[in-house]
């Protein structure tokens, strides 16, 4: 057997990181056993779907690299199919139309509100043996209902959650088709799945009540059941409903944060699901190790530290090709061009170690790419000093006539500057790094000045001092 998963966002929002997890579990799974996994735009509720949704959410599974196997799905794309799987219903007697008005409905409703009963249909026009059912209306169309078995159990043994049972008296008989004719949600579930030879169902756990229903359907049709896993929720770290005071909650806004793609991957990997202590994965171990019997059935917490923690591992770490492209994103997003200053995998080697996303190393290395619209007001005060500025001026002549421009050669002079004039080095260093990076942190002096060339480091030194003369 080919394991086939697939992920069913509906198309209404961005995607979102419980939804990314979703994914994620559901393509490992998958990838694992050597199967496929597939992305179907559950584009149904037509009001609710819209076209920025479903880019967003395609936007999001390229970005975290979860490729479907399968060119994309829709369902709206389907219709026809699901037609013709109720119109075969119909003749097989799985299914009957029902020419309830919604004021039958509704009335219905009130007056088992009022017994204390749960509110269910009748099945005033289900078909039994024996049975006479009521005069067709003139004039409405019906909607198409599921005959569901009225005894016996459903038993569901879902891989996260274990054994779950339904009874089938408290399932009523599920609407497939609206009187307009379109089929429901839980009918074109339920005849994708089957249709496309899914194996294993994983998704969040608010469709548990669904699958019962599901799985009679598929039974009516004749179609194995697939296996199911729910999946608990993500909560905040406060165990509240995840909301935006805890965090961001779209996938690509975490792209925005300077989170690189398997960073998040690996973050969302954990939630829920672990391998004795293994904090850090690739992808490759990810898919080697996921399983459900480590899949926890409660819902897990959404921890931001946790989260700036791996990525920074990851940056720490990462191929250099893979952080490059990403940082080229971040540079431009601020309206930087990575092609005016070094190579931008030379200024990764150096900020990696002091930061936690691509977005504090963009904001880091903006002097590089980019004139200083300025200083950092207090760094500037204390750094920036008329002693300093006869610093920077005779310094300014020593690196000027370096003969070459090397880090090697630059420690040296930076140094020995310092040590002729009997100055601690920090006396020295931070005039620097004010005058050519606009604050008083960067990398190594030496690999700071080398990366931005010997041309920029001459003319900042100059500005500075004449920041220094003129405030003065
Ligand atoms: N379209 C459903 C959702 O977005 C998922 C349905 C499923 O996975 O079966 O919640």
């Amino acid at each position: 057997m080919t394991v086939v998963t697939r992920f069913a966002p509906s198309p209404t929002g961005f995607l979102h990181i419980g939804g990314a997890r979703t994914a994620l579990f559901s393509y490992l799974y998958a990838k694992r056993f050597g199967g496929k996994f597939l992305l179907r735009i559950e584009d149904t509720d037509r009001e609710r779907s819209t076209q920025e949704a479903v880019d967003a959410i395609f936007e999001g599974m390229k970005w975290l690299g979860l490729h479907s196997d399968f060119d994309e799905i829709y369902q709206t794309q389907r219709f026809d199919r699901y037609k013709a799987v109720i119109a075969q219903m119909l003749e097989d007697g799985t299914a009957y139309r029902c020419y309830c008005s919604r004021e039958e409905l509704d009335q219905l409703r009130a007056e088992q509100q009022a017994r204390k009963e749960k509110p269910r249909y009748d099945g005033r026009w289900r078909p039994e043996p024996g049975k006479t059912l009521p005069p067709i209306p003139e004039g409405v169309e019906p909607v198409i209902r599921f005959k569901n078995p009225t005894e016996g159990q459903v038993v569901l043994n879902d891989l996260v959650k274990g054994e779950i049972v339904f009874d089938n008296k408290e399932l009523d008989d599920l609407i497939i088709a609206r009187a307009d004719g379109t089929p429901t949600y839980n009918f074109c579930v339920v005849v994708d799945d089957w249709d496309m030879g899914i194996t294993h169902v994983i998704r969040g756990d608010d469709h548990v009540n669904n699958t019962p229903r599901q799985i009679n359907i598929l039974r009516a049709l004749g179609a194995t059941p697939p296996q199911y896993a729910h999946v608990a929720m993500i909560l905040g770290s406060d165990g509240a409903k995840l909301s935006k005071r805890h965090g961001a909650l779209g996938v690509m806004e975490y792209r925005a944060m300077g989170f690189l793609p398997e960073a998040m991957l690996n973050y969302l990997v954990r939630l829920g699901w672990s391998h004795g202590d293994q904090e850090l994965f690739t992808r490759q171990e990810m898919i080697e190790k996921f399983d459900f019997d480590h899949v926890s059935a409660s819902p897990s917490r959404f921890d931001m530290e946790k989260a700036y923690w791996v990525n920074h591992q990851y940056l720490k770490t990462a191929d250099l090709d893979e952080v490059a492209g990403e940082f080229d994103w971040h540079l431009r997003q601020q309206n930087l061009d990575p092609a005016n200053g070094p190579d931008i995998k030379d200024v990764i080697v150096q900020q990696r170690e002091r930061c936690r996303t691509l977005l504090e190393m963009a904001e880091k290395s903006a002097f590089f790419y980019a004139d200083l619209t300025g200083y950092n007001e207090k760094d500037a005060k204390k750094h920036l000093t008329a002693e300093a500025a006869d610093v920077l001026t005779a310094l300014g002549a020593e690196l000027a006539a370096l003969s070459a421009w090397e880090a090697e050669a630059i420690h040296t002079s930076v140094n020995g500057f310092a040590e002729a004039r009997a100055l601690k080095l920090a006396k020295v260093a931070q005039p620097i790094r004010v005058a050519c990076c606009g604050m008083a942190v960067s990398p190594p002096i030496d690999q700071t000045l080398l990366l931005l060339g010997r041309e920029r480091t001459l003319a900042r030194l100059r500005a500075a001092v004449d920041f220094v003369r003129q405030a003065g």
